[in-house]
């Protein structure tokens, strides 16, 4: 799936897409977050290893390219990539926009919730995106005051920007 013809402008504009994704909070298992275990923290819950920053990537990716989502991309119904961890999905989501031609410009992440604290691991989270992407990646942090679903300490979500460019 491509550009719809209609919307492309007559010089290359670039484009941007957004994604979101939510985890709950699981414990017992290993947080996944930005491609980096973090020990210590509670993992989530999920088909996959729950990666909120990956997952929202991906969906900001797929968006600003026009090739659809993480749904539609890794549907239920290809069991290759069942249980797939954020990194891979990740790789796979530059293949599919570099095989139709896009470059990423860059990822904007900011996530969500009361834990994990960000800041501490911020340098080697966005390192690791990035060596995923080939493109910078920055990595941001928020609570929301107590309310709703991370506020309540529920679960962890994320929201993403990408930027990409024809190549
Ligand atoms: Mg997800």
């Amino acid at each position: 799936m491509s550009s719809p013809e209609a919307a492309e402008p007559a010089f290359p504009l670039p484009r941007i897409g957004v994604g979101v994704d939510v985890h709950p909070f699981a414990e017992g298992r290993v947080l996944w977050l930005a491609g980096l275990e973090w020990p210590g923290e509670t993992g989530v819950s999920g088909h996959s290893d729950g990666d909120v920053v990956a997952h929202a990537t991906c969906d900001a990716l797929l968006s600003a390219a026009g090739l659809g989502d993480l749904g539609s991309v890794f549907g239920t119904d290809l069991p290759e990539w069942h249980g797939a961890s954020g990194a891979a999905l990740l790789g796979e989501v530059r293949r599919l926009l570099e095989a139709d031609g896009w470059v990423i410009g860059n990822v904007s992440v900011q996530v969500i919730g009361n834990r994990p604290q960000v800041g501490p691991r911020r340098s080697a989270a966005q390192t690791a995106m990035s060596d995923v992407l080939g493109a910078p990646v920055s990595i941001s942090a928020t609570t929301t005051d107590g309310l709703g679903l991370t506020g309540r300490g529920e679960g962890l979500a994320a929201i993403a920007t990408a930027l990409v460019l024809r190549r």
